[in-house]
Protein backbone atom coordinates (compact mmCIF):
# COMPACT_ATOMS: atom_id res chain seq x y z
CA UNK A 1 0.00 0.00 0.00
CA UNK A 2 1.30 3.48 -0.63
CA UNK A 3 -0.68 5.98 1.09
CA UNK A 4 -0.23 9.97 0.40
CA UNK A 5 0.41 11.09 3.58
CA UNK A 6 1.89 9.94 7.07
CA UNK A 7 -0.20 7.18 8.94
CA UNK A 8 0.02 7.20 12.63
CA UNK A 9 1.49 3.86 13.47
CA UNK A 10 2.20 2.15 16.85
CA UNK A 11 4.56 0.21 18.47
CA UNK A 12 1.89 -2.92 18.06
CA UNK A 13 2.64 -1.84 14.11
CA UNK A 14 -1.48 -1.08 14.35
CA UNK A 15 -3.21 1.53 12.68
CA UNK A 16 -3.87 4.88 14.77
CA UNK A 17 -6.95 7.13 13.67
CA UNK A 18 -7.44 9.84 15.84
CA UNK A 19 -5.31 8.67 18.66
CA UNK A 20 -7.09 5.22 18.77
CA UNK A 21 -6.06 1.95 17.68
CA UNK A 22 -8.08 0.51 14.97
CA UNK A 23 -7.81 -2.63 16.27
CA UNK A 24 -9.35 -1.61 19.43
CA UNK A 25 -11.76 0.51 17.92
CA UNK A 26 -12.95 -2.84 15.51
CA UNK A 27 -12.92 -5.26 18.43
CA UNK A 28 -15.09 -2.38 20.76
CA UNK A 29 -17.65 -1.05 17.97
CA UNK A 30 -17.73 -3.68 15.84
CA UNK A 31 -17.54 -3.83 11.66
CA UNK A 32 -18.07 -2.77 9.11
CA UNK A 33 -17.26 0.57 10.90
CA UNK A 34 -16.86 3.94 9.71
CA UNK A 35 -14.52 5.85 12.00
CA UNK A 36 -14.26 9.97 11.56
CA UNK A 37 -11.37 11.71 12.28
CA UNK A 38 -12.40 15.47 13.93
CA UNK A 39 -9.18 17.07 13.67
CA UNK A 40 -9.13 16.72 10.74
CA UNK A 41 -12.70 17.58 9.45
CA UNK A 42 -11.88 21.04 11.50
CA UNK A 43 -7.98 21.33 9.71
CA UNK A 44 -9.86 22.01 7.06
CA UNK A 45 -12.68 24.09 7.94
CA UNK A 46 -10.69 26.20 9.14
CA UNK A 47 -8.28 26.31 5.91
CA UNK A 48 -11.06 27.40 4.48
CA UNK A 49 -12.60 30.20 6.48
CA UNK A 50 -8.80 31.21 6.58
CA UNK A 51 -8.60 31.19 2.94
CA UNK A 52 -11.84 33.47 2.78
CA UNK A 53 -11.05 35.92 5.87
CA UNK A 54 -9.54 39.35 3.95
CA UNK A 55 -11.62 39.11 0.68
CA UNK A 56 -12.42 42.40 0.55
CA UNK A 57 -16.28 41.24 -0.27
CA UNK A 58 -16.67 39.25 2.56
CA UNK A 59 -17.82 35.38 2.24
CA UNK A 60 -18.65 32.24 3.63
CA UNK A 61 -18.52 28.05 3.23
CA UNK A 62 -21.28 25.96 3.71
CA UNK A 63 -20.94 22.13 4.17
CA UNK A 64 -22.37 20.33 1.36
CA UNK A 65 -24.45 17.73 3.65
CA UNK A 66 -24.85 15.33 1.01
CA UNK A 67 -21.16 14.29 1.31
CA UNK A 68 -22.11 13.18 5.02
CA UNK A 69 -24.81 14.79 7.03
CA UNK A 70 -25.70 13.34 10.70
CA UNK A 71 -26.38 15.43 13.46
CA UNK A 72 -23.21 15.30 15.14
CA UNK A 73 -21.68 16.86 11.99
CA UNK A 74 -23.58 19.95 12.43
CA UNK A 75 -21.96 20.72 15.13
CA UNK A 76 -18.64 20.20 14.37
CA UNK A 77 -19.32 22.59 11.06
CA UNK A 78 -21.36 25.05 13.02
CA UNK A 79 -18.80 25.60 15.46
CA UNK A 80 -16.21 25.89 13.05
CA UNK A 81 -18.33 29.42 11.38
CA UNK A 82 -19.33 27.47 8.07
CA UNK A 83 -23.11 27.14 7.05
CA UNK A 84 -25.09 24.06 5.22
CA UNK A 85 -26.13 22.87 1.96
CA UNK A 86 -29.28 20.49 1.86
CA UNK A 87 -31.07 19.27 -1.17
CA UNK A 88 -33.62 17.81 0.34
CA UNK A 89 -36.57 18.10 3.00
CA UNK A 90 -34.90 15.25 4.65
CA UNK A 91 -31.76 17.02 5.05
CA UNK A 92 -33.17 19.93 5.78
CA UNK A 93 -34.96 18.34 8.76
CA UNK A 94 -31.29 17.09 9.93
CA UNK A 95 -30.05 20.39 10.20
CA UNK A 96 -33.24 21.45 12.28
CA UNK A 97 -33.51 18.69 14.58
CA UNK A 98 -29.59 19.55 15.05
CA UNK A 99 -30.42 23.00 15.98
CA UNK A 100 -28.46 24.43 12.98
CA UNK A 101 -29.12 28.33 12.17
CA UNK A 102 -30.79 27.93 9.71
CA UNK A 103 -30.47 31.32 8.33
CA UNK A 104 -26.81 29.94 7.05
CA UNK A 105 -28.62 26.45 5.60
CA UNK A 106 -29.16 27.04 1.44
CA UNK A 107 -31.49 24.35 -0.30
CA UNK A 108 -30.37 22.80 -3.66
CA UNK A 109 -32.14 20.24 -5.92
CA UNK A 110 -32.98 19.71 -9.75
CA UNK A 111 -36.47 18.62 -8.32
CA UNK A 112 -37.24 20.32 -5.32
CA UNK A 113 -40.88 19.32 -4.19
CA UNK A 114 -43.50 21.40 -3.19
CA UNK A 115 -43.30 19.62 0.38
CA UNK A 116 -39.40 20.58 0.64
CA UNK A 117 -40.39 24.08 -0.87
CA UNK A 118 -42.84 24.53 1.78
CA UNK A 119 -40.57 23.53 4.80
CA UNK A 120 -37.57 25.49 3.92
CA UNK A 121 -39.69 28.47 3.56
CA UNK A 122 -41.55 27.67 6.70
CA UNK A 123 -38.45 26.99 8.22
CA UNK A 124 -37.06 30.73 7.83
CA UNK A 125 -34.28 28.74 5.22
CA UNK A 126 -31.17 31.62 4.35
CA UNK A 127 -31.38 30.69 0.72
CA UNK A 128 -33.29 28.58 -1.68
CA UNK A 129 -31.32 28.14 -5.00
CA UNK A 130 -33.90 28.00 -8.02
CA UNK A 131 -33.24 25.36 -10.36
CA UNK A 132 -35.84 25.87 -13.01
CA UNK A 133 -38.62 27.78 -14.29
CA UNK A 134 -41.20 25.52 -13.29
CA UNK A 135 -39.86 26.35 -9.38
CA UNK A 136 -39.96 30.49 -9.87
CA UNK A 137 -43.75 30.22 -9.76
CA UNK A 138 -44.58 27.18 -7.40
CA UNK A 139 -42.09 28.64 -4.91
CA UNK A 140 -43.15 32.44 -5.08
CA UNK A 141 -47.00 31.34 -4.49
CA UNK A 142 -45.92 28.98 -1.11
CA UNK A 143 -43.96 32.17 -0.19
CA UNK A 144 -46.71 34.38 -0.81
CA UNK A 145 -48.96 31.77 1.12
CA UNK A 146 -47.01 31.99 3.84
CA UNK A 147 -46.44 35.71 3.76
CA UNK A 148 -42.51 35.30 3.49
CA UNK A 149 -40.54 37.05 0.92
CA UNK A 150 -38.02 34.27 0.41
CA UNK A 151 -34.06 35.08 -0.63
CA UNK A 152 -33.71 33.47 -2.87
CA UNK A 153 -30.31 32.21 -5.32
CA UNK A 154 -30.87 31.42 -9.28
CA UNK A 155 -28.49 28.38 -10.52
CA UNK A 156 -26.90 28.68 -13.68
CA UNK A 157 -24.61 26.54 -16.12
CA UNK A 158 -21.14 27.85 -16.41
CA UNK A 159 -20.68 25.78 -19.91
CA UNK A 160 -17.36 24.41 -18.36
CA UNK A 161 -16.17 20.91 -18.48
CA UNK A 162 -14.14 19.70 -15.84
CA UNK A 163 -12.01 16.49 -16.18
CA UNK A 164 -14.05 14.36 -13.49
CA UNK A 165 -16.46 11.23 -14.22
CA UNK A 166 -19.55 11.52 -16.62
CA UNK A 167 -21.55 10.90 -13.45
CA UNK A 168 -20.12 13.87 -11.14
CA UNK A 169 -19.85 16.86 -13.93
CA UNK A 170 -22.38 19.32 -13.69
CA UNK A 171 -21.10 22.30 -14.85
CA UNK A 172 -21.20 21.34 -19.03
CA UNK A 173 -24.45 22.75 -20.80
CA UNK A 174 -25.75 19.21 -21.44
CA UNK A 175 -26.89 18.99 -17.84
CA UNK A 176 -30.21 18.33 -15.77
CA UNK A 177 -28.89 21.35 -13.23
CA UNK A 178 -29.88 24.99 -13.73
CA UNK A 179 -30.43 27.33 -16.18
CA UNK A 180 -28.68 27.61 -19.23
CA UNK A 181 -26.65 31.40 -20.12
CA UNK A 182 -25.89 30.67 -23.88
CA UNK A 183 -29.87 29.99 -24.22
CA UNK A 184 -30.99 32.89 -22.51
CA UNK A 185 -32.70 30.83 -20.10
CA UNK A 186 -31.10 32.29 -17.35
CA UNK A 187 -31.45 35.97 -18.16
CA UNK A 188 -35.35 34.88 -18.12
CA UNK A 189 -34.98 33.24 -15.03
CA UNK A 190 -33.85 36.37 -13.77
CA UNK A 191 -36.48 38.54 -14.86
CA UNK A 192 -39.17 35.98 -13.95
CA UNK A 193 -37.92 36.07 -10.29
CA UNK A 194 -37.73 39.81 -10.21
CA UNK A 195 -41.06 40.04 -10.78
CA UNK A 196 -42.36 38.25 -8.00
CA UNK A 197 -42.66 40.19 -5.20
CA UNK A 198 -42.74 36.80 -2.69
CA UNK A 199 -39.05 36.44 -3.83
CA UNK A 200 -36.21 38.64 -3.60
CA UNK A 201 -33.19 37.57 -5.24
CA UNK A 202 -29.98 37.62 -4.28
CA UNK A 203 -27.43 35.28 -5.55
CA UNK A 204 -25.98 33.29 -8.35
CA UNK A 205 -24.62 30.04 -8.19
CA UNK A 206 -22.93 27.23 -10.34
CA UNK A 207 -21.54 23.97 -9.01
CA UNK A 208 -19.04 22.69 -12.05
CA UNK A 209 -18.61 19.44 -11.24
CA UNK A 210 -16.58 17.07 -8.09
CA UNK A 211 -13.29 15.68 -7.34
CA UNK A 212 -11.62 18.40 -9.09
CA UNK A 213 -7.73 18.51 -9.30
CA UNK A 214 -7.04 21.73 -12.00
CA UNK A 215 -7.24 25.29 -11.20
CA UNK A 216 -8.13 26.34 -14.61
CA UNK A 217 -11.61 25.23 -14.17
CA UNK A 218 -12.28 26.82 -10.97
CA UNK A 219 -10.48 29.85 -12.50
CA UNK A 220 -12.61 29.76 -15.48
CA UNK A 221 -16.06 29.89 -13.23
CA UNK A 222 -15.01 32.48 -11.60
CA UNK A 223 -14.26 34.89 -15.07
CA UNK A 224 -17.80 33.03 -16.55
CA UNK A 225 -20.13 34.24 -13.61
CA UNK A 226 -18.59 37.65 -12.88
CA UNK A 227 -19.28 38.75 -16.71
CA UNK A 228 -22.46 36.76 -16.51
CA UNK A 229 -23.28 38.99 -13.23
CA UNK A 230 -22.39 42.34 -15.28
CA UNK A 231 -24.62 41.09 -18.31
CA UNK A 232 -27.45 40.61 -15.71
CA UNK A 233 -26.89 44.02 -14.54
CA UNK A 234 -26.84 45.37 -18.21
CA UNK A 235 -29.59 43.81 -19.23
CA UNK A 236 -31.64 44.51 -16.15
CA UNK A 237 -30.31 46.94 -13.86
CA UNK A 238 -30.08 44.07 -11.51
CA UNK A 239 -26.84 43.31 -9.90
CA UNK A 240 -26.03 40.43 -7.47
CA UNK A 241 -24.59 40.91 -4.31
CA UNK A 242 -23.74 37.17 -4.04
CA UNK A 243 -21.88 34.90 -6.25
CA UNK A 244 -22.01 30.93 -5.21
CA UNK A 245 -19.54 28.62 -6.81
CA UNK A 246 -20.23 25.23 -5.11
CA UNK A 247 -17.62 22.48 -4.32
CA UNK A 248 -16.08 19.97 -5.89
CA UNK A 249 -12.68 19.99 -4.47
CA UNK A 250 -10.29 17.02 -5.20
CA UNK A 251 -8.89 15.01 -2.54
CA UNK A 252 -7.00 11.95 -2.38
CA UNK A 253 -7.87 8.20 -2.97
CA UNK A 254 -4.91 6.73 -3.99
CA UNK A 255 -1.20 8.22 -4.34
CA UNK A 256 -1.47 8.84 -7.77
CA UNK A 257 -4.63 11.50 -6.87
CA UNK A 258 -2.65 15.12 -6.76
CA UNK A 259 -4.86 17.97 -5.35
CA UNK A 260 -4.12 20.83 -3.76
CA UNK A 261 -4.64 21.64 -0.12
CA UNK A 262 -8.79 22.95 -0.08
CA UNK A 263 -7.55 26.22 0.69
CA UNK A 264 -5.42 27.20 -2.08
CA UNK A 265 -8.15 26.16 -4.72
CA UNK A 266 -9.90 28.92 -2.54
CA UNK A 267 -7.57 31.51 -2.83
CA UNK A 268 -6.87 31.25 -7.25
CA UNK A 269 -10.47 31.86 -6.99
CA UNK A 270 -10.58 34.74 -5.03
CA UNK A 271 -7.24 36.33 -6.24
CA UNK A 272 -9.27 35.49 -9.67
CA UNK A 273 -12.21 37.25 -8.64
CA UNK A 274 -10.71 40.42 -7.29
CA UNK A 275 -8.34 41.08 -10.07
CA UNK A 276 -11.69 40.94 -12.18
CA UNK A 277 -13.78 42.68 -10.11
CA UNK A 278 -10.86 45.77 -9.84
CA UNK A 279 -10.45 45.81 -13.34
CA UNK A 280 -14.03 45.92 -14.26
CA UNK A 281 -14.51 48.41 -11.34
CA UNK A 282 -17.25 46.27 -9.47
CA UNK A 283 -17.96 45.78 -6.17
CA UNK A 284 -16.50 42.67 -4.93
CA UNK A 285 -19.57 40.03 -4.23
CA UNK A 286 -20.47 37.95 -1.16
CA UNK A 287 -18.17 34.95 -2.05
CA UNK A 288 -19.50 31.25 -1.48
CA UNK A 289 -18.53 27.77 -2.23
CA UNK A 290 -20.33 24.40 -0.98
CA UNK A 291 -17.42 21.92 -0.50
CA UNK A 292 -18.70 18.52 0.78
CA UNK A 293 -16.36 15.78 -0.29
CA UNK A 294 -13.15 17.69 0.65
CA UNK A 295 -13.98 18.53 4.16
CA UNK A 296 -15.15 15.05 5.45
CA UNK A 297 -13.45 12.76 2.69
CA UNK A 298 -9.98 11.99 3.57
CA UNK A 299 -11.25 12.06 7.62
CA UNK A 300 -12.86 8.75 7.18
CA UNK A 301 -11.56 5.15 7.15
CA UNK A 302 -13.76 2.30 6.68
CA UNK A 303 -12.64 -0.68 8.95
CA UNK A 304 -13.97 -4.31 7.52
CA UNK A 305 -12.91 -8.16 9.00
CA UNK A 306 -11.68 -9.94 6.47
CA UNK A 307 -13.48 -13.45 5.75
CA UNK A 308 -13.27 -15.79 2.89
CA UNK A 309 -10.06 -16.12 0.88
CA UNK A 310 -10.65 -17.39 -2.41
CA UNK A 311 -7.60 -18.18 -4.61
CA UNK A 312 -8.09 -18.94 -8.70
CA UNK A 313 -4.90 -20.74 -9.78
CA UNK A 314 -3.18 -17.84 -11.99
CA UNK A 315 -5.61 -15.47 -12.22
CA UNK A 316 -6.60 -13.69 -8.70
CA UNK A 317 -7.08 -13.80 -5.04
CA UNK A 318 -10.35 -12.78 -3.76
CA UNK A 319 -10.61 -11.55 -0.15
CA UNK A 320 -13.92 -10.84 0.94
CA UNK A 321 -14.86 -8.26 3.90
CA UNK A 322 -17.70 -7.83 5.88
CA UNK A 323 -18.94 -4.89 4.45
CA UNK A 324 -19.60 -3.94 0.57
CA UNK A 325 -21.60 -1.97 -2.08
CA UNK A 326 -24.26 -1.29 0.74
CA UNK A 327 -21.79 0.65 2.80
CA UNK A 328 -19.38 2.26 -0.13
CA UNK A 329 -21.48 2.02 -3.80
CA UNK A 330 -18.78 4.81 -5.31
CA UNK A 331 -16.86 1.79 -7.01
CA UNK A 332 -19.99 -0.09 -8.26
CA UNK A 333 -21.35 3.16 -9.30
CA UNK A 334 -18.48 5.24 -11.06
CA UNK A 335 -15.08 3.04 -10.88
CA UNK A 336 -14.07 4.47 -7.46
CA UNK A 337 -10.29 3.76 -6.57
CA UNK A 338 -9.24 3.09 -3.20
CA UNK A 339 -6.50 2.66 -0.56
CA UNK A 340 -6.42 -0.53 2.00
CA UNK A 341 -4.27 -1.82 4.44
CA UNK A 342 -4.38 -4.27 6.74
CA UNK A 343 -4.79 -2.36 10.28
CA UNK A 344 -2.82 -5.28 12.56
CA UNK A 345 0.00 -5.11 10.32
CA UNK A 346 1.12 -1.50 9.09
CA UNK A 347 4.82 -2.84 9.58
CA UNK A 348 4.66 -6.29 7.79
CA UNK A 349 5.73 -6.04 3.81
CA UNK A 350 3.09 -6.12 1.19
CA UNK A 351 3.83 -9.20 -0.50
CA UNK A 352 0.34 -10.10 -2.28
CA UNK A 353 -1.98 -9.10 -4.77
CA UNK A 354 -5.60 -9.53 -3.79
CA UNK A 355 -9.35 -8.18 -5.16
CA UNK A 356 -10.84 -7.05 -2.08
CA UNK A 357 -15.11 -7.91 -2.96
CA UNK A 358 -17.81 -6.85 -0.77
CA UNK A 359 -20.62 -9.67 0.50
CA UNK A 360 -23.29 -8.90 -1.55
CA UNK A 361 -24.90 -10.83 -4.30
CA UNK A 362 -23.47 -8.57 -6.95
CA UNK A 363 -20.41 -9.56 -8.95
CA UNK A 364 -19.56 -6.25 -9.67
CA UNK A 365 -19.64 -5.86 -5.68
CA UNK A 366 -15.67 -5.50 -5.45
CA UNK A 367 -14.46 -2.66 -3.11
CA UNK A 368 -10.69 -2.47 -4.59
CA UNK A 369 -9.01 -4.42 -7.50
CA UNK A 370 -5.77 -5.74 -7.19
CA UNK A 371 -4.59 -3.89 -4.08
CA UNK A 372 -1.49 -4.47 -2.39
CA UNK A 373 -1.41 -6.08 0.99
CA UNK A 374 0.64 -8.37 3.41
CA UNK A 375 -0.18 -11.98 3.82
CA UNK A 376 -4.18 -11.67 4.77
CA UNK A 377 -5.55 -14.46 6.71
CA UNK A 378 -9.56 -14.60 8.10
CA UNK A 379 -9.82 -12.10 10.81
CA UNK A 380 -7.66 -9.41 10.12
CA UNK A 381 -8.95 -5.77 9.64
CA UNK A 382 -8.81 -4.04 6.59
CA UNK A 383 -8.86 -0.62 6.79
CA UNK A 384 -10.06 1.29 3.62
CA UNK A 385 -8.75 4.86 3.46
CA UNK A 386 -10.62 8.03 2.68
CA UNK A 387 -14.31 6.88 3.10
CA UNK A 388 -15.82 9.78 4.64
CA UNK A 389 -17.52 11.52 1.75
CA UNK A 390 -20.18 9.91 -0.35
CA UNK A 391 -20.12 6.44 1.94
CA UNK A 392 -22.67 7.19 4.79
CA UNK A 393 -24.84 9.27 2.93
CA UNK A 394 -24.88 6.85 0.29
CA UNK A 395 -25.20 3.40 1.90
CA UNK A 396 -28.22 1.23 1.30
CA UNK A 397 -29.65 -2.31 3.12
CA UNK A 398 -29.36 -4.23 0.01
CA UNK A 399 -29.40 -7.77 0.80
CA UNK A 400 -30.74 -6.27 3.96
CA UNK A 401 -27.00 -5.33 5.70
CA UNK A 402 -27.84 -2.44 8.50
CA UNK A 403 -26.14 0.13 8.37
CA UNK A 404 -22.52 0.29 9.92
CA UNK A 405 -21.94 2.20 13.05
CA UNK A 406 -20.28 6.09 12.66
CA UNK A 407 -17.40 6.43 15.64
CA UNK A 408 -16.13 10.23 16.00
CA UNK A 409 -12.50 9.83 17.50
CA UNK A 410 -10.17 12.44 18.85
CA UNK A 411 -7.31 12.36 20.91
CA UNK A 412 -7.34 8.83 21.85
CA UNK A 413 -11.21 9.43 22.48
CA UNK A 414 -13.87 7.19 20.27
CA UNK A 415 -17.27 7.97 21.03
CA UNK A 416 -20.51 6.63 18.08
CA UNK A 417 -21.88 9.24 16.52
CA UNK A 418 -24.74 6.67 14.49
CA UNK A 419 -25.34 3.66 16.33
CA UNK A 420 -25.78 0.41 14.34
CA UNK A 421 -28.66 -0.39 12.48
CA UNK A 422 -30.16 -3.50 14.04
CA UNK A 423 -32.47 -6.30 12.40
CA UNK A 424 -35.37 -4.38 13.96
CA UNK A 425 -34.53 -1.29 12.33
CA UNK A 426 -34.72 -3.33 9.02
CA UNK A 427 -38.61 -3.83 9.47
CA UNK A 428 -39.81 -1.26 11.26
CA UNK A 429 -41.32 0.17 8.38
CA UNK A 430 -42.93 -3.45 6.91
CA UNK A 431 -46.69 -3.55 6.90
CA UNK A 432 -48.55 -6.64 6.36
CA UNK A 433 -51.56 -6.00 3.51
CA UNK A 434 -54.85 -6.73 5.27
CA UNK A 435 -55.72 -9.49 3.02
CA UNK A 436 -52.59 -11.93 3.66
C1 LIG B 1 -22.47 18.02 -4.67
C2 LIG B 1 -22.53 19.49 -4.58
C3 LIG B 1 -21.58 20.18 -3.87
C4 LIG B 1 -20.41 19.52 -3.19
O1 LIG B 1 -19.55 18.92 -4.09
P1 LIG B 1 -18.18 18.25 -3.55
O2 LIG B 1 -17.57 17.71 -4.77
O3 LIG B 1 -18.57 17.18 -2.59
O4 LIG B 1 -17.38 19.32 -2.93
C5 LIG B 1 -21.73 21.54 -3.77
N1 LIG B 1 -22.76 22.20 -4.35
C6 LIG B 1 -23.70 21.55 -5.04
C7 LIG B 1 -24.82 22.30 -5.63
C8 LIG B 1 -23.62 20.18 -5.19
O5 LIG B 1 -24.55 19.54 -5.91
Amino acid sequence: MTHWGNLSINEKGHLILGGCDAIDLAARFGTPLYVMEEDTIRGVCRGYVRAINGYPGGGKALFAGKAFLITAMCKIIESEGLGLDVVSGGELYVAMNAGFDLKNVYLHGNNKTPEDLRMAVKAGIGRIVIDSANEIGLLAGIAKELGRIQDVSVRIKPGIEAHTHEYIKTGQVDSKFGFGIGDGQGMRAVRDILAQPSLSLIGLHCHIGSQIFELQPFRDAVDVMLNYMLKVEQETGFVFSEINFGGGYGIHYTAEDAPLRPDEYVKTMLDELTALCNKKGVTPPFFVIEPGRSIVGEAGTTLYTVGDIKTIPDIRTYVSVDGSMADNPRPALYQAVYTCALAGKMDAPEETVVSIAGRTCESGDMLIWNAKLPETQAGDVLAVFSTGAYNYSMASNYNKLPHPAVVLVKDGRAELMVKRQSYDDLIKNDVIPSWL
